[in-house]
């Protein structure tokens, strides 16, 4: 048993070893399995109740204060406050969407914005506390595979950081050739990351990173990277402080490699532990329809986390036969288009912990919903809308009652995936078809076409009218 305040676990309980936060690990040695940041609880230093976090607001010149991530560090206390690397991430916003509430059916809805990071992603929560574990172990050198968002936010993170040894900190990104949204490049090329443009997809950037990283000694981070996923959990944080501490009864989540899954799950996990809150909300996790491993896992193979006691023959069968009919991820919302999501067995965990459902929504479902959410005045990239299409299904179906409190989280800004908004509001027929390619969009009934017109007042006057 190690000795630190905070620490590394198997999450296998079979296994259990742990590691100390000093070591650069992105599976357990031992047995393979995911990798926990786990905490001395009796020897931590919480608030007694989650309103106490309020009192950092007055002081939010200190940027471990003004971060939406660290000033909740108690709750993930693994470094020295001289590591920790901040770029004034979580500034976001909890809204009430009566709009979106009309459209899925039910009566109280919740966007949580998470596009407004200073990338505009969610990842920057994660990236802030991975990146602060490079810097405790003094990284200099940081990869990343990425379908565009995780990229945008470890360039930036590299770019703000001080040198190490008097030199500067290095980015580089793997990326499936020509699946990445332009918005997201275009970060990772203006922050100065060495982008590799992998020729294959999500899962081919995603293998070969790992070997790369492993070759050269670089340090990776994605989220595979445990101390990631502790700056994911302030997102849960920031939606319960801005309910003023009340508990949603749903979080309904995309689902992609699932690292926000396994970091909700274990955020409530946590506070639960720790008598912070007295129940957990139900977690939805929403795949696209063409890239929905997790879904047909849980729902048609039956797989359960089943207290750790999973049933991993049945998941490479799965991947086996998935691979044997050369099945490669197709969805519009290019943030989740993975087969294989590296978290995929703490996501089961955190259905366990949370009582989790897990659905699907095609990309037309995907796109309508993006439209919705859009002129509620909060713009998001495809893969944020699954959340808001996956809701709708669930509340057909009776999952989700119709007075019930939800919360969709709004994973990334509209502006990463600027083609696909204007690809929606602007054409038609064929058109609009051709626009999205393999991709099964051929209907946009809430377009907003803009209008052409000549360029005299008359014309425009009678467009106006
Ligand atoms: C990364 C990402 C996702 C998927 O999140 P996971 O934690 O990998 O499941 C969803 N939406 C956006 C915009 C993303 O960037
Ligand atoms: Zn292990």
């Amino acid at each position: 048993m190690n000795n630190d305040l905070a620490f590394q676990r198997c999450i296998a309980p079979s296994c259990g070893a742990t590691f100390g936060t000093s070591e650069i690990l992105n599976a357990c040695p031992t047995c393979g399995s995911l990798l926990d940041v786990d905490y001395d609880w009796n020897r931590a230093p919480v608030p007694p109740t989650l309103r106490g976090f309020e009192t950092k607001w007055s002081t939010r010149r200190n940027p471990l204060h003004f971060s939406g991530v660290w000033r909740f560090k108690e709750l993930l206390n693994f470094a020295p406050d001289n590591c920790v690397a901040t770029i004034g991430e979580g500034q976001t916003l909890l809204r009430s969407e009566p709009g979106v509430a009309d459209y899925v059916g039910t009566s109280n809805v919740h966007l949580q914005y998470e596009g407004l990071n200073p990338t505009g992603s969610f990842k920057d929560n994660g990236m802030s506390a991975g990146f602060t574990h490079a810097r405790m172990v003094g990284a200099r050198k940081m990869a990343c595979a990425s379908t565009g968002n995780t990229s945008s936010s470890m360039a930036a993170y590299a770019a703000a950081a001080p040198a190490v040894n008097g030199q500067k900190c290095e980015a580089v990104v793997f990326v499936g050739s020509g699946r990445i949204a332009m918005g997201k490049l275009s970060q990772g090329l203006d922050y100065g990351a060495k982008t590799l443009q992998v020729m294959g997809r999500f899962d081919d950037a995603m293998q070969r990173v790992k070997e790369a990283s492993k070759a050269r000694g670089i340090y990776l981070l994605n989220s595979v990277n445990p101390f990631r996923l502790e700056g994911q959990k302030t997102i849960m944080l920031r939606v319960l402080e801005a309910l003023d501490w009340q508990i949603p009864d749903w979080i309904v989540v995309p689902g992609g490699n699932l690292g926000n899954t396994s970091a909700f799950g274990k955020a409530f996990f946590e506070l639960k532990k720790l008598g912070l809150i007295d129940r957990i909300p139900r977690i939805a996790v929403i795949n696209a329809a063409g890239a929905n491993t997790l879904n047909r896992l849980y729902n048609d193979v039956g797989v359960r986390w089943n207290g750790g006691n999973y049933d991993a023959a049945k998941i490479n069968a799965f991947y086996a036969a998935m691979d044997a009919a050369h099945h490669e991820a197709n969805t519009v919302a290019s943030a989740i288009e993975i087969n294989r999501p590296v978290n995929l067995i703490k996501a089961l965990r955190a259905l366990e912990w949370t009582n989790g459902v897990v659905t699907d929504a095609n990309d037309q479902e995907i796109m309508d919903a993006k439209a919705v959410i859009g002129r509620g005045g909060i713009g998001c990239e495809p893969a944020s809308a699954a959340s808001v299409a996956g809701l709708k299904k669930l509340v057909a179906n009776g999952t989700i009652g119709k007075d019930e409190t939800v919360v969709c989280i709004i994973t990334g800004h509209q502006l990463k995936a600027a083609q696909a908004t204007v690809g929606y509001h602007s054409l038609f027929g064929e058109e609009l078809a051709k626009e999205f390619g393999d991709f099964n969009v051929t209907k946009n009934p809430f377009a907003n076409p803009p209008v052409q017109v000549a360029n005299d007042l008359d014309a425009i006057l009678k467009a106006l009218a």
